[in-house]
């Protein structure tokens, strides 16, 4: 079972030293592995669930707003599973990951995404989804894989009481946590005061206790042998003059997220500190249950690392969606990260400067070798991308230019769908890696 807490940072977590309660996730990782540097490869929650999902990067995937699915034809966890005889299901809690904005049905038997969506939260609750996913988890007499995603961190932070007054009891200025409160400052026209930021990092802290309560029902109905990882898509930014959003920013805060795994031979309250990446989930979730790997998947089996043996990720790249302006990549070393925004490149040493506040000077060549190395990787394996889905959105004829100048759509003039937006005719052979 992979269960996946949209846009939750690690480091507010309290498994994780933070200073939002979840005595949830702190008893889960006292029964399995904690990892502490575990990131994601793109801060949206469409694409980086691609790579959960599937073992390679979003490059592979090709899939950023506009392009409603994967260009990649690997398989995923759930359809290597699905072959193997497993009943698969997924449980979504967030309109971001339905199967009309991000193609991800692929695999499963059961796809339980519809849900009422209100338009001033794109979520459904949390008790919902676990709903869902226990019933159909009772219902089960063989092997399963459940995925089960909760948006309940994503904004608007507007959790129940009593987490909406737990961490911040006295505040008395004028921002709350809806998005039309807090539209303002994610677009960069306004600034907040150091005393509202902390305020809107109260209510999202508590928006993370909110939902560790929320998850004890489903944990508690998980049969004590299944093999369990508890991650997220990407985390948030409350800083570095980017607020209360994550798809723009590759800031630590953002790219961080956490990991906990628990699986047959995994030690109990192990905790593990070499960086890993989430490519990485489903290899691990493969070889925990017993199933094979596709030979494709760059991730790697991550159950070694909780025992002391092997290495970690010597480099996690990510990159920000390319269509929008200055797009981002970061690449990260253990003790090096260098981040490149509107082709400005910046480094950090992160031992000596983890708040990623005093870029180094000299060192725009840093990570040369290592970023060509990723790469040389990443490139014979675009030769299994396929077409558009076939649920792509349509696209005007300036995004689609766009696309294609990134590398994203395989060039040609006949669009990827009808005119309905569904069920159109397959495009030409994939294009150009995207831009990097
Ligand atoms: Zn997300």
């Amino acid at each position: 079972m992979i269960i996946s807490l949209d846009t939750t940072r690690a480091d507010r977590l309290g498994v994780y030293g933070g200073r939002a309660e979840t005595p949830t996730l702190t008893a889960f990782a006292q029964t399995g592995a904690r990892f502490d540097a575990a990131f994601t490869h793109f801060p949206e929650t469409c694409p980086a669930h691609w790579s959960m999902m599937s073992g390679v990067p979003p490059e592979l995937h090709g899939n950023v707003a506009g392009n409603r699915g994967s260009l990649y034809t690997g398989p995923t966890v759930a359809e290597i599973a699905q072959r193997h005889g497993y009943a698969t299901a997924a449980f979504i809690g967030g309109a971001t990951l339905q199967d009309v904005s991000c193609g991800f049905s692929r695999g499963f038997g059961t796809f339980d995404d519809q849900f009422a969506v209100d338009t001033d939260d794109m979520r459904r609750p949390a008790a919902e989804v676990t709903a869902a996913a226990t019933t159909w988890m009772s219902a089960q007499t063989g092997p399963f894989f459940a995925f089960v995603h909760y948006f309940d961190a994503h904004f608007p932070y507007t959790p129940q009481a009593p987490w909406d007054t737990r961490y911040d009891p006295d505040y008395k200025g004028t921002l709350d946590g809806r998005d039309r409160s807090l539209d303002p400052y994610r677009r960069g026209e306004a600034t907040p005061s150091p005393r509202d930021v902390e305020h809107i990092l109260a209510l999202y802290d508590g928006e993370l206790s909110e939902l560790d309560a929320a998850l004890a029902p489903l944990l508690a109905a998980i049969p004590q042998d299944a093999v369990v990882i508890i991650t997220a898509d990407h985390g948030e930014s409350f800083e570095h003059d980017y607020w209360f959003n994550h798809r723009g920013g590759l800031w630590e805060p953002v790219i961080r997220v956490p990991l906990l795994i628990r699986g047959p031979g995994v030690p109990a309250a192990s905790s593990v500190t070499a960086q890993v990446g989430l490519i990485d989930v489903t290899p691990t979730a493969l070889a925990l249950a017993g199933l094979p790997r596709d030979a494709r998947m760059m991730g790697q089996d991550l159950t070694p690392l909780t025992r002391g043996e092997g290495e970690g990720r010597a480099l996690i790249v990510s990159n920000t969606d390319p269509m929008m302006p200055d797009p981002q990549e970061s690449a990260r070393t253990p003790g090096l990260k260098r981040l490149e925004r509107g082709g400005a490149v910046t480094v950090y040493d992160l031992s000596a400067d983890p708040g990623e506040l005093k870029p180094l000077t000299g060192q725009a060549d840093a990570l040369a070798a290592e970023r060509a190395a990723y790469e040389a990787a990443i490139t014979p394996l675009l030769a299994h991308q396929g077409p558009p889905p076939k649920n792509a959105i349509v696209q005007s004829p300036e995004e689609r230019a766009r696309l294609e100048a990134l590398g994203y759509l395989p060039k040609g003039p006949d669009a990827a769908v009808g005119p309905d937006g569904k069920n159109g005719p397959p495009g030409p052979p994939p294009g150009p890696p995207p831009k990097r």
